[in-house]
């Protein structure tokens, strides 16, 4: 069975890390939303794997984007937006 584990679990690593060029930005909540739960939750750094720093980055990012209208602070919120907007 030398093919028995074909998929290795996801390495973690640090996005930002490893992509210089991923900006970690408020102006980029496209990928911001990728750091938050459906309900708006920041995950978890031992989740994500994102390293300390860009995780702490990434948190005042998040957080300003949530100020300014980019992101959504939880659910109900986003979908009363999205009522509003369509
Ligand atoms: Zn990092």
């Amino acid at each position: 069975m030398a093919f028995k584990k074909r998929f290795t679990p996801r390495k973690k690593f640090c996005r930002f890390c490893a992509d210089k060029s991923l900006p970690l930005d408020y102006k980029r909540p496209d990928i911001l939303r990728d750091f938050i739960t459906e309900r708006g939750k920041i995950i978890a750094r031992r989740i994500t794997g994102t390293c300390a720093k860009c995780q702490r980055r990434l948190t005042r990012e998040i957080k300003r984007a949530r100020q300014m209208a980019l992101l959504y602070y939880t659910t109900t919120h986003a979908t009363y937006v999205k009522k509003r907007t369509v």
